[in-house]
């Protein structure tokens, strides 16, 4: 597979992860909507489905031919069902792991539709942990090889913007402020930082981190989540030269777990969850209008809109200038989810020409 790493300055690298159907989608008579083609095409809503599953032989040969929408879609990179996390992790956060390191700060988001394979991606289960935990192990390979020139601090930190605040997931406490420090850059007062002493316990923490997420259940899914989690990896680096005093150098990498993108008018009601739904978009809206802004910036001066949310303002040092990005859209395979692989797909095309 060929390389995704965004090579100019503040690229943007968009990849499609396409999950397996899960149980009840396989024993639905309906087909996948979506084809992986290579490495990086994928046909969504393919015009001619091969029909698949126990129940193909019931839609019988004089079965109307459906006419699909075909549409073809072109990514740096496509993740068919059988990918593994550590083939996801290769091809996407590992590459960008040397920009960390040379100081830079980088950012790696899933984005997709409930159930379509985001905390899958990221956070991964205990038997095949994900982005988050692969990252570090990796990052600390790299420390650990060269520890003769550099002496490094690793910190983490894990936290969600949830209604438009901002609550620590390793030690919650009420809601945490936002401020710009001219030399640290973004600073969320009051947040805990950790230091993991073993791949173990990062997992430990990143569970429970997790288990701290607000969620709530909702009439379109029981487990919708609303909160984007957001894990920082904060590197402080410094030469180890004898007799000269070294500047430190500190970069950050976040890897975020964004809410459902679904539109918020399907799975509302009224009351407290509008109010959510509405926070949600403008916080996912706010994310997508400053990647825009971005690819803009290239051609003329804009002003980029970091202040319109609090996830925004939150990333506001980690994109754009000389961050790279990842974008993982994740989507789900199957008829059921048409609507939502159909948005996501199509959101994920726009971002890719950044
Ligand atoms: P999201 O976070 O986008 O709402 P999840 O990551 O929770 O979605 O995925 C929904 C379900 O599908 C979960 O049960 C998850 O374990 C499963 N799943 C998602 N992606 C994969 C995958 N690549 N391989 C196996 N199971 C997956
Ligand atoms: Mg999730």
């Amino acid at each position: 597979m060929v390389s995704v790493l965004p090579t100019e300055e503040g690229n943007v690298a968009v990849v499609v992860r396409v999950r397996p159907q899960n149980q009840q989608e396989r024993e639905g008579s309906r087909h996948a909507v979506v084809q992986v083609i290579g490495d990086s095409m994928l046909v969504f809503d393919p015009e001619e489905p091969r029909l698949s599953g126990v129940f193909t032989g019931f839609r019988g040969h004089d079965a109307p031919k459906r006419k699909g929408k075909d549409l073809k879609f072109v990514f740096d990179q496509v993740f068919g069902e059988s990918a593994t996390q550590e083939e996801v992790f290769q091809h996407t956060t590992k590459e960008i792991l040397d920009g960390v390191l040379n100081g830079y700060n980088c950012s790696v988001f899933a984005y997709g539709a409930t159930g379509a394979g985001k905390t899958y991606t990221m956070l991964g289960s205990e038997k095949s942990p994900g982005i988050m935990y692969l990252t570090m192990v990796e990052l600390y390979k790299r420390i650990e090889a060269r520890k003769e020139e550099k002496s490094c601090e690793v910190l983490i930190s894990y936290q969600e913007v949830y209604n438009e605040q901002i609550h620590d997931l390793l030690e919650p406490k009420g809601p945490l402020a936002i401020r710009e420090d001219p030399e640290k850059g973004v600073v969320v007062q009051g947040l805990s930082f950790h230091q993991p002493k073993s791949a173990e316990q990062l997992l430990e923490m990143l569970a429970s981190g997790n288990r701290n997420r607000t969620q709530h259940p909702t009439d379109a899914n029981a487990t919708s989540s609303r909160s984007h989690a957001v894990f920082q990896i904060f590197v402080k680096q410094q030469d180890r030269v004898v007799g000269i005093t070294q500047d430190l150098q500190v970069a950050k990498m976040s890897l975020i777990d964004l809410a459902g993108s679904e539109r918020a008018s399907t799975t509302n009601t009224k009351g407290e969850r509008l109010r959510e739904g509405a926070n949600i978009n403008r916080s996912l809206l706010a994310l997508i209008n400053v990647i825009n802004a971005l690819a803009d910036a290239k051609s003329r001066k804009s002003h980029i809109p970091y202040r319109d949310s609090k996830l925004t303002r939150l990333l506001k040092d980690s994109l754009g200038g000389n961050c790279r990005t990842i974008m993982i859209a994740a989507i789900s395979p199957s008829a059921l989810a048409y609507e939502d692989t159909y948005n996501t797909l199509k959101y994920a095309n726009r971002a890719k020409e950044i």
